[in-house]
C-alpha cells in the first residue's frame, strides 16, 4: 500500500508529466509555412494546400484540401476516382490523415467514393475508431453524406481488360519507376500514369504538422488488398513535436518495416529528415537485398523545422515542394540504385 509521501510524489511526478504533455501536444514553434508531397501530380495537389497555408490556414486543412486534387483528377490512374481498379474490375480506395496532437484516422479497400481522405478525416473527427474498412467504410461514408458512384471510369476499365488479356489474372507489384529525368520513349518499368500514392506533408504558420496519404493502390491488385497507405505508421505518421513521414511504392515492404515511423523515429533520435529517409530506405534493402533490385520503395520526410528529406529504391522518384518561393519545385530523391 501507498503511505502518504508516495501518494504526493506520484501524483507530483504524474502532473509534471501532464504538464508537459500539456506543453509539448501540438505544435512546433511558429514558422515559414511549406508543403511537399510525392510525384509530380504533387504539384497541382500542392498548390491547393498552399491556397490554406498562406492565409495561415490549418495544415490539416490543408493537406485534405491538397489529397483531394489527384482523388478528382480523372487522368489519374493511381489515385482517386479514376484509379485503376484491381484484378476484378473494382476500385478500392485507401487513405489516411494525421494531425499534429497524434490524431489519426484511415479508410481501407473503400468503394464507391470519390474522395477517401475526406473520409479518413470523418473516422479520425467523429469516431472513436482509427481505421474503417470495406462495406464499413462505405456505410460510414453514406452516412455522413457522401454520395456512392461508379468509379471505373472507361479508360480505367479498358486498361483492365487489356492487362487481363496477357496478365493471366496474376497480380505483380508494380515497380513503379517514373519517367522524370530519363529520355522520352525511353523503357522504365512503370510510366508517367502509374505512380501509386500522393502522401503529403504540410507544415503551417503556427508550427502544426499534418499528413495526408491516399491511393487506388496497386493496380490489378487482389480483391481486399490493401497497403501501406492507409496504415498509420506505415504509409504515413506524424509527430506534432517531431516532423512527418510518408511512403510510395509497394506497400508491403513499408508494411513490414513500419517504414513511416521508422523516419519519424530516427528524426526524433536526431537524424535529418534526409538521413531518416536514407537509412529507412537502407533498412528495406538489407533485409530483402535480391527483393529490392526490382522493387521500388520512397520516403518523403518533413520535420518541424521545415527541412525535406527523400530517398527511394530506384532512381525516378520525385517530390513536389511549395513554401511560397518556389511553388512548382520537383524534385528527384537520391536512390540506391542508380
Ligand atoms: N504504396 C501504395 C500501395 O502499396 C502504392 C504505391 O505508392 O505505389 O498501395
Amino acid at each position: 500500500m501507498q503511505n502518504r509521501r508516495d501518494v504526493f510524489k506520484t501524483t507530483l511526478a504524474l502532473s509534471s508529466l501532464a504538464g508537459l504533455a500539456a506543453t509539448s501536444a501540438g505544435a512546433a514553434s511558429a514558422g515559414k509555412p511549406i508543403v511537399v508531397s510525392t510525384w509530380d501530380f504533387g504539384v497541382a495537389a500542392n498548390s491547393a494546400a498552399w491556397d490554406v497555408l498562406k492565409t495561415g490556414g490549418h495544415a490539416l486543412d490543408a493537406v485534405e484540401a491538397g489529397a483531394r486534387v489527384p482523388e478528382a483528377d480523372m487522368k489519374n490512374h493511381s489515385v482517386g476516382r479514376a484509379g485503376y481498379p484491381d484484378r476484378d474490375g473494382h476500385v478500392s480506395l485507401d487513405a489516411s490523415i494525421m494531425d499534429e496532437q497524434w490524431r489519426c484516422g484511415a479508410v481501407a479497400a473503400l468503394e464507391h467514393i470519390d474522395h477517401p481522405i475526406s473520409v479518413a478525416r470523418l473516422v479520425m473527427e467523429k469516431t472513436p475508431h482509427v481505421l474503417l474498412v470495406g462495406d464499413g467504410a462505405l456505410q460510414f461514408a453514406i452516412e455522413q453524406g457522401f454520395t456512392p458512384q461508379e468509379l471505373l471510369t472507361p479508360e480505367s476499365e479498358a486498361a483492365w481488360k487489356d492487362w487481363l488479356k496477357t496478365a493471366k489474372y496474376e497480380s505483380v507489384a508494380n515497380s513503379e519507376m517514373s519517367t522524370y529525368g530519363h529520355a522520352p520513349g525511353s523503357k522504365v518499368p512503370g510510366d508517367v500514369h502509374n505512380h501509386d500514392t500522393l502522401g503529403m506533408l504540410a507544415l503551417d504558420a503556427q508550427g502544426r504538422l499534418c499528413g495526408a496519404c491516399t491511393t487506388s493502390g496497386m493496380a490489378w491488385k487482389l480483391r481486399g488488398r490493401v497497403g501501406d497507405s492507409p496504415i498509420i505508421g506505415a504509409g504515413l505518421y506524424v509527430d506534432g513535436e517531431v516532423g512527418g513521414a510518408t511512403s510510395t511504392g509497394v506497400g508491403e515492404e513499408v508494411i513490414r518495416n513500419a517504414g513511416s515511423f521508422l523516419v519519424v523515429e530516427l528524426m526524433r533520435q536526431g537524424r535529418s529528415p534526409q538521413q531518416a529517409c536514407e537509412e529507412a530506405v537502407m533498412r528495406i534493402v538489407k533485409r530483402r537485398p535480391e527483393a529490392a533490385k526490382t522493387l521500388q520503395v520512397g520516403f518523403l520526410a518533413l520535420n518541424t523545422k521545415g527541412e525535406v528529406g527523400a530517398c527511394a529504391i530506384q532512381p525516378g522518384f520525385v517530390y513536389a515542394q511549395c513554401d511560397g518561393n518556389k511553388t512548382d519545385l520537383v524534385v528527384p530523391s537520391k536512390s540506391v540504385f542508380s
